[in-house]
């Protein structure tokens, strides 16, 4: 279902007035974790200024280490739709567990599906049961094949609003935290009609070349970008070491404009 073959025009996922994959280039951007309410106010009115409709924010955090902040729950999400509905942005959030699929359609206009979680068969199956938007990230170690068959599980449920986003792979490279597959950006292109998205932030783990990166990914082909935008990046709770702040995602948005990749 999600192949070429069996659809040859380009999906389009309308997330109210944006419209993800109709040729211009969507910004999902926002903290890596909800921490509180100020912070995602600060974060949203940026992203209202630079004209992005999509605010991101994790709720539910996978992380790596179970001592690691695991973000608000249902709080955080409560926050983003406050928030959201404030100053007029639509929210995408992370949702874990397939129980919780109810409250994502009750506070969040995209669930996203994590790379930890992108072969997790019965979240996919609950996200293919509700008609809400999805954004499935690649997972760290997945081939492009079994990302489309991951994608395959939700579409076939019968929610066709799927966007993929490609975050960055593990491979032995070190200087960055995983390797950006920009091959991935075509490829996915050619062989099925989901917008594809291109994760700046996970896939370098580190601020100094997203705004190359972003370029890449647009100049690739991706229907969009997502980046982590926070107030206070060094006393952030989560991913402190690649979050960009306020004024550095204002440049961001002002040079991506400026060499024509955004509008
Ligand atoms: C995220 O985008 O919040 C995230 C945890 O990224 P990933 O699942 O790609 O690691
Ligand atoms: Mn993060």
């Amino acid at each position: 279902l999600v192949s070429r073959k069996r659809q040859t025009e380009d999906t389009v996922v309308q997330v109210g007035e944006e419209a993800v994959g109709n040729g211009s280039s969507t910004v999902i951007a926002g903290p890596c974790s909800v921490e509180s309410e100020e912070q995602v106010r600060q974060v949203a009115h940026a992203l209202k200024q630079q004209g992005v409709r999509l605010l991101r924010g994790g709720a539910f955090k996978p992380r790596t280490s179970p001592y690691d902040f695991q973000g608000l729950g249902e709080e955080g999400l409560k926050i983003l739709r406050k928030v959201a509905d404030e100053t007029g942005l639509k929210v995408v959030s992370e949702i874990v567990n397939p129980a919780d699929m109810e409250l994502a359609e009750q506070y969040v206009d995209v669930i996203q599906i994590g790379a930890r979680n992108m072969q997790n068969f019965e979240l996919l199956k609950a996200a293919g049961s509700t008609r809400t938007p999805v954004l499935l990230k690649r997972g760290m170690s997945a081939t492009v094949e079994e990302f489309l068959f991951a994608a395959e599980y939700i579409v076939s449920r019968g929610n066709t609003q799927v966007m993929l986003c490609e975050r960055g792979i593990r491979t032995y490279e070190k200087w960055t935290r995983n390797t950006l597959d920009i091959s991935a950006v075509p490829l996915i292109k050619q062989e099925s009609h989901l917008p594809v998205f291109v994760d700046v932030t996970h896939s370098t783990g580190r601020r100094d070349i997203q705004l190359p990166v972003a370029k890449a990914a647009l100049a690739a082909g991706a229907d969009g970008i997502m980046l982590e935008v926070h107030p206070n990046p060094a006393v952030a709770l989560s991913d402190s070491n690649q979050q960009i702040d306020i004024e550095q995602f204002n440049k961001f948005m002002q040079e991506m404009r400026r060499a024509g990749f955004l509008n």
